[in-house]
């Protein structure tokens, strides 16, 4: 799909509301972009949509967080503070992949030949005050929904 551009903070969690609607559990979605892109807003805008209102804060330190929120059970990851590949496998994290739940991962390069691969590939840069964002998708039913959107925007 053609990148969409995001003029604010409200603007991501607003994509990510959408974002919301088209996702199902065994999807691994993998956030690209800096410190300060906006991955950690999108995840809030995701969980806003599916209608979870407490506290969604980055896993920094905690590496992930879990959420259970609409009969649907997600795990945001930040892969952000791993020095080394091994950690991904110490830590366990594989299980937490599957059919039954939805895995979004900031800085997936930190583990990218160890984790399961991705069903959809979101990039998020700056651009000027705000950010641009491309999302790219090997499962057709996912990458419909997103352009749907995008030309309701458009
Ligand atoms: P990351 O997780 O990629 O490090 P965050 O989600 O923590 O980034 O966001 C960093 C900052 O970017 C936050 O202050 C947030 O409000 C801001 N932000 C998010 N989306 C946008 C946007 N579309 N335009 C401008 N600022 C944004
Ligand atoms: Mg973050």
């Amino acid at each position: 799909m053609k990148s969409i551009f995001l003029a604010d903070e409200d603007a991501t969690l607003k994509f990510g509301g959408h974002l919301a609607r088209c996702l199902r559990p065994g999807l691994t979605i993998y956030l690209h972009g800096d410190l300060g892109a906006g991955k950690t807003t999108l995840v809030r805008g995701v969980l806003r949509g599916l209608g979870f209102d407490g506290r969604v804060k980055s896993p920094t330190y905690t590496l992930v967080e879990s959420y259970s929120v609409s009969s649907l059970y997600l795990y945001h990851f930040d892969l952000y503070r791993f020095k080394h590949e091994q950690e991904w496998l110490d830590a366990g994290f594989s299980e937490l992949f599957g059919d039954g739940t939805i895995c979004l991962v900031e800085w997936p390069e930190r583990a990218v030949n160890l984790m399961p691969s991705a069903d959809v590939e979101i990039f998020l840069n700056v651009d000027g005050d705000g950010r641009r964002i491309e999302l790219a998708s090997s499962k057709i039913d996912v990458a419909a929904c997103v352009d749907q959107w995008a030309r309701a925007v458009a």
